[in-house]
Order: C-alpha cells, then structure tokens, then sequence
C-alpha cells in the first residue's frame, strides 16, 4: 500500500511540473557548464541497480556508526537527482531506465534502447563513443546480458532476448571489455525464451574474433597482466553470487576486482575510454527485502567506487580529464531505516541458483518492476560536467551530458 501511495504522489507531482522541465540541462541554459571538447578523456558510469537513499544509510550506518564517515561515493563533489519514470509508467524497470541513460530517450518497461512501435531510437552512448575512436567496457554482477549493461551496448525489443544481446556484442558493438555473470546466455545453453530466437555460442565465436576469455579471478588477473586486447570474462552461468553468500574460497572475483581489471585494460588499450560499471545485485537484495544481503551490496558496490577514485586520483590527469557519475537506476523495495530495522530483519525470500530468486507469492520474473518504486533516485558526479547533473534532472539528461564530452 505504501508503494500505490508513493506513486500515485510521483505520478501527480510529474504532471505538475512535466511541461516546465522536459529537458532541464538545455531549458536551465546549463550547457554553458558543459566542458569543452577534449576536456573529457574517460567517462565512468557506475550504477547501482534498485539502490535508494535509505539503502546508502543502511550501509553507512551498517560500516561506519551513525555518526562515521561517509561511504566513497558520498563524497563526490556534485550530488543531483533524477526522475526515473519510464514511456508508460510511474515505474521503471532497469531497460526502460539504462535505456534513458544509454540512449536519451524514453523507453517502454521491457524495451532495450528500442521503440516497439517502429519509431527510430539514438545510437547508444558506447557506439558514440566507438564512433570517437574511445575504447569501450562493460562490468556486472549481474548477467554481462542483463538490462542495464544491455542498454549500453545492444538495441533489442525484449530484454530477456539475452542471447540475442550477447550476439550484438560480439558481432555488432564489441565491448574492449565485458566483465560479469551470464555464460548460459552466452553459449545458448539457456535459449532465449519466445518471441526471441537467440540460441548461438557467442562465448566460441567473441574467442574466434580475439577475445581472451576468462572465467574466475586467476585467469582474469593472468589476463589482464598478460596485456589482452579484448577481454570476456563470465564468472557464472546466471548471475555472481551475492556477497553475502561467498565463501573465502570464492573464485568468483569481486565487482571491485573487476572494476580494476576493465580499468587497466582500457587504460592500456586506449587514452580515451567511457565504461559502464553495475552493482547489480543490490536490485535482488532489495527484491527479497533481505536487508544483510542489500548492506553487503552497497558496501561491495561502494569498494568499487573506492577503487575507481583511487585509480583517478593516481594521476593528475586523470583527476583533470574523467567524468565519474555514480547512480541508481530506480529505487526497489521501499526501505526505510527505521532504528532497529538497520540492525536487522528476517529476509521475505531467498536467492536461489537458478535463473531468478525465491520469494513469496507472486514470484517476480526478471522482466517484473514488482517491487520497484517510483521515487527519484540520487546522482553523486565529480569531473567536467558533472555540474550539470548535480541538479534534480530527469534520467534522460544523463545522455546529453556524457555525449556532450564523447569528442
Ligand atoms: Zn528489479
């Protein structure tokens, strides 16, 4: 009942304001504070999927005391937020979302950087870059197929058209580097369910065109080290394991860990590079309202942030020339800290090995926004540009910015 309430609130409050504020960059005259050409050398995305403000509470208070430092992310220097509404709905889900940003457009819920009714959609922010000559990356815990990678780098009707995804990567837009789960989408193992027809063995033909593939942290460390040039890592038939469920003898590797990896490749490959970073699997915690597995998520999901920051300020150039942007896409589960709920609550479900997880009736499918809100959702942005998101702004301007530096 919470959840109806809050969006029939959003829903009245962004007909209210909707006419005023289609396209807040360009109707604020903020593309004054757009940086010049060649300002920007790296964009880094990181995405926190289904992550509300309560969520970073939880685990600030979680790590560090109800009065301790901030988490990494919340020290960036802009702090803006976004409506995440979708084409048809208060409520998003992560296609429609990663959609606005990737391709600055309002999507359906389901659709991947495509109209169903025909209409012709933008290029993606990586074939933009592609198309500069940038180099290119994709990490996840989530399937490397799912919806918010998915957006960045394939244009599809029906996110759960995974194969199909998986094809476009190999075979259209080429990600440098693809980090995450998903190798049963990506051999047709798992064949994409009606109406998609993918079923192909992506993993052989991405080999066959140069990828190096690695499937756990020693050969993804060898990798790296051995200096590839396009690197497909697939750490899990589904999605990675939640944190919380890791043994210390994991040789899954860390999104931190991966995060290092994509940015040593890319750095190697190429002095321009924009790459997508998720933190997928705080979406799932929050799905099962499991709140010690969402807190594990933020805090692994705020390491990586860590080790971006300190990888841009290793250099001063860095610290002069990327463009950081750390967000949510929506926010899941209606969490609120309430005093002893921080310190712990029984979880409704479970997560599961198989293709999604196990919750109480009814069962969310991976293509559901059951369980999302439509709330805003925070932006912490540090670099040339990131001005113009630290602002209330709609995610489709999330676009204008980032290929606004793509030169
Ligand atoms: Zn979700």
């Amino acid at each position: 009942m919470r959840m109806n309430i809050a969006a029939v609130a959003v829903a009245v409050l962004a007909l209210a304001v909707l006419p005023a504020a289609r396209d807040p960059v360009a109707s604020s005259g903020d593309q004054n504070i757009l940086p010049n050409n060649h300002e920007v050398t790296h964009v880094i995305i990181m995405v926190a999927d289904g992550m509300g403000l309560a969520d970073v509470t939880a685990a600030r208070i979680r790590k560090n005391g109800i009065n301790g430092p901030s988490l990494r992310f919340e020290t960036l220097d802009e702090i803006g937020y976004q409506r995440t509404y979708s084409e048809r709905n208060t409520v998003t889900d992560s296609a429609a979302a990663a959609s606005a940003w990737a391709c600055g457009e309002k999507f359906v819920n389901d659709e991947i950087c495509i109209h169903g009714d025909g209409r012709p959609n933008n290029a993606n922010l990586l074939e933009l870059a592609k198309m500069e000559g940038w180099a290119t990356g994709l990490v996840s815990t989530r399937e490397i197929t799912n919806a918010t990678p998915a957006a960045f780098g394939a244009h599809v009707w029906f996110r759960d058209c995974e194969n199909e995804i998986a094809r476009q990567y190999v075979e259209l837009t080429r990600p440098d580097v693809m980090l995450g789960g998903g190798k049963s989408k990506f051999n047709g193992t798992k064949p994409d369910p009606p109406p998609c027809v993918g079923d192909g063995d992506y993993i052989s033909a991405a080999q066959l065109t140069g990828y190096k593939y690695v499937t756990d942290r020693a050969t993804l460390q060898a990798a790296v080290t051995g200096g590839t040039n396009k690197l497909l890592g697939l750490f899990k038939s589904a999605y990675m394991t939640p944190e919380i469920m890791r043994s210390p003898t994991s040789v899954e590797p860390h999104l931190s860990e991966m995060a290092a990896a994509a940015l040593d490749t890319l750095d190697r490959l190429n002095n321009r590079f924009l790459v997508m970073i998720e933190g997928g699997m705080i979406d799932l915690a929050n799905h099962v309202e499991w709140l010690d597995a969402q807190v594990a998520e933020v805090s692994a999901f705020d390491d990586s942030v860590g080790v971006v920051v300190d990888w841009i300020n290793a250099s001063e150039e860095r610290k002069q020339h990327t463009l950081l942007i750390v967000l949510a896409d929506h926010e899941t589960g209606g969490f609120a800290v309430m005093g002893s709920e921080v310190a712990g609550a029984e979880p409704l479900g479970w997560f599961s090995d198989g293709w999604t997880f196990k919750m109480p009736p009814p069962p969310p499918s991976t293509t559901s926004v059951a369980g999302h809100t439509g709330t805003d959702t925070m932006i912490w942005s540090q670099g040339p540009g990131s001005a113009a998101l630290g602002k209330a702004i709609d995610n489709t301007t999330l676009y204008q910015v980032v290929k606004a530096v793509l030169r």
